[in-house]
């Protein structure tokens, strides 16, 4: 006997990435930045008092929301604060999908989508990109005979780090009938010569969603805040109708809130990234890996002829480093490394030559 919902009973639960609570180890599986916040959220921090959470704080986190719109040059109608990305994610499901209707994503993809679409009661379809990890030809022709409602892409993309332009996107979201749901969770690694600015569009693209995220730009992961990108229309009803009352903290507010009005401290950390992404790229190579160059802060890396990625994967945890193994088609021969500091990257890739050469690889 089971209270919960057929659906519910029937699907599995998102798993996260390991969090191993152990000072030792080198994590370089969930794509975290390895440099620290602006130094004014840390000021902002010191500030709090117990007192100032007496009160519930704005509904909307309306001073983030000013700053967001100035910061991406667009009106506050535009923005949707959330708790963490993922809340945006479920919030677009359940204002723009009913049960049983169809949700799409371009495969591989985040992992979580098929989880929110499954807790919505919808169908979840996967359509594979080709075989240099781009979107077919024909995918927006695919989405609408699917009839999909939402479609969700990832761009850059993960785990591949591809990048599409910004043409091609709203290319994409003409030919659409649904919600087009873009995830800039990486957006900010992306180098500034791609002049990659999709924001500017949403105005334009009446289905268009960005997501963003404090979690990987600014390196506020634990923090939980996000918000969404779009025209009015698709932003007001989950503002005012789906989202929780309260769905952002005070603290996270504040802290939030210095984060973006720091934004020119942060993409000080978001170039040494794109730094230490090549670093990375020549050591992996070097080693014989195949490495899909990236705009993100981590790299699709195919584990050289003679090696395994699991059996790598776990060498790695075994002198404490963690990388990422997806045990599914497509992926099972290639580690996902998050772009760490230097002094991780060195470490890493000196544990991947040891390793290799255990396993009798040549290294010439
Ligand atoms: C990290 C991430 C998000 C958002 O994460 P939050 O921490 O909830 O803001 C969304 N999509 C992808 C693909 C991500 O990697």
């Amino acid at each position: 006997m089971t209270f919960e919902r057929p659906a519910i009973a029937r699907m599995e639960g998102y798993t996260p990435g390991e969090q191993l609570d152990d000072a030792r180890v080198i994590k370089l599986n969930t794509n975290e930045n390895p440099y620290p916040a602006p130094e004014a959220v840390a000021t902002a921090l010191r500030e709090l008092s117990v007192a100032q959470l007496r009160r519930y704080p704005s509904p909307t986190a309306g001073a983030f929301r000013e700053a967001a719109a100035l910061y991406h040059g667009l009106s506050q109608e535009n923005i949707l604060p959330t708790n963490g990305g993922d809340e945006l994610l479920r919030l677009i499901i359940t204002t723009f999908a009913d049960a049983g209707d169809v949700i799409a994503a371009a495969e591989p993809s985040y992992s979580l989508y098929p989880v929110l679409a499954a807790v919505q009661g919808c169908k979840f379809r996967r359509l594979p990109l080709d075989s240099d990890w781009n979107l077919p030809s024909d995918f927006a022709d695919q989405l609408n005979a699917l009839n999909a409602k939402i479609a969700f892409l990832v761009n850059p993309h993960a785990p591949t780090g591809k990048l599409m332009t910004s043409s091609a996107i709203m290319l994409l979201a003409e030919q659409y009938n649904g919600v087009l749901v873009v995830d800039e969770a990486y957006v900010d690694f992306i180098a500034p010569e791609e002049n990659y600015n999709l924001c500017q569009q949403i105005n334009s693209c009446k289905n268009l969603v960005i997501l963003r995220t404090m979690s990987k730009g600014y390196s506020l992961a634990g923090l939980r805040f996000g918000y969404g990108i779009a025209c009015k229309a698709l932003i007001e009803p989950m503002l005012t109708k789906t989202r929780d009352s309260y769905n952002t903290d005070f603290i996270s507010q504040k802290l939030a809130l210095a984060a973006i009005q720091s934004a020119e401290e942060a993409a000080k950390s978001w170039l040494l990234v794109r730094q230490q992404r090549e670093v990375l790229l020549l050591g992996l190579q070097e080693l014989g890996f195949t490495v899909i160059p990236s705009q993100s802060n981590f790299l699709l890396a195919q584990t050289p002829s003679g090696s395994k990625a699991e059996d790598l994967y776990q060498q790695l945890k075994a002198r404490h480093i963690l990388v990422r193994y997806f045990d599914q088609p497509r992926l099972d021969d290639k580690l996902r490394i998050t772009v760490g500091s230097a002094e991780e990257n060195t470490k890493l890739l000196d544990c991947l030559r040891e390793c290799l050469s255990l396993a009798g690889n040549s290294l010439e």
